[in-house]
């Protein structure tokens, strides 16, 4: 494990409220294998470097490692960027947006124990980076976006790409109803709190990454759905990420 857990504690899930959440727009394709390994040569040097310095960084989880060295960043991002896609930090995508860091990326992929064939919600589509991460370990997999203009830009990278994830444009913080209960739920924005409706979605046994604070740092959190009525909350390292903002957000 790359950071060492903080805090843990045992709590109730209060009691259950209607869901309202509509599906607003589905990318409709059928699950299907990636059409083709990157062809950018130039890029796997730069790949494998990232991958090295994400290992000196405390990152152990060798399936995870082994996604980041075979997506290809640059393309998640504006061409003028592309130079540097593999320097581990965020970059912009638009509408005040980021591309998480590799670092922060893999770290909540760790944390979030992805087995193959878990149904995962992510939070947050932004470029769609942290989705073919999810993809490519092998998760069926259901992301948020909320800006129309994000969503439409990752739908048509995954897809041309070959990856196949579900995705709605709308409000996140409210999950995704229609697909529950997910066993994983990845959030990668910043969360006031830990949004009651993202729990209720989650199933026993699944595990819900979020990061929660103030607008200037987050710190990480690891909700486990032990039991109908009852959470296990871990808490990890601070991060600092973009506002998570909706009904159960800012
Ligand atoms: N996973 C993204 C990636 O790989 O590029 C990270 C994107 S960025 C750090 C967080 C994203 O969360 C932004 O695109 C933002 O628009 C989105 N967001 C914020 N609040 C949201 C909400 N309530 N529902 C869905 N998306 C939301």
């Amino acid at each position: 494990m790359f950071f060492r857990n903080l805090l843990q504690r045992r709590y109730a899930i209060p009691s259950t409220r209607k869901n309202n959440s509509t599906i607003e727009q589905l990318n409709q394709n059928e699950p299907g294998p990636l059409i083709s390994p990157p062809n950018d040569k130039k890029f796997v040097r730069r790949r494998e470097l990232l991958v090295q310095q994400l290992r000196e960084r405390g990152i152990r989880d060798e399936q995870v490692l082994k996604a980041i060295s075979s997506i290809p960043r640059q393309k998640f991002i504006d061409t003028a960027l592309e130079s540097r896609a593999y320097e581990d930090s965020p970059l912009p995508i638009g509408f005040g947006q980021t591309i998480s860091q590799p670092y922060t990326v893999a770290a909540q992929t760790e944390l979030l124990k992805v087995r193959r064939g878990n149904k995962v919600l992510e939070i947050g589509t932004g470029s769609g980076y942290q989705c073919a991460v999810l993809c490519e370990l092998g998760a069926d997999v259901y992301s948020v976006e909320r800006h129309d203009g994000l969503y439409q830009e990752a739908r048509r990278c995954l897809t041309e790409l070959g990856y196949r994830p579900k995705l709605k444009c709308g409000d996140g913080t409210k999950g995704w109803s229609a697909y529950a209960p997910y066993d994983r739920i990845l959030v990668t924005a910043g969360a006031p709190v830990v949004p009651e409706e993202l729990v209720r979605q989650l199933a026993v046994g699944g595990v819900l990454v979020i990061p929660v604070g103030d607008q200037a740092s987050q710190v990480m959190k690891r909700i486990t759905r032990v039991s109908e009525d009852e959470v296990e909350e871990e808490s990890f390292r601070e991060f600092k990420f973009v506002p998570l903002i909706g009904e159960q957000g800012w």
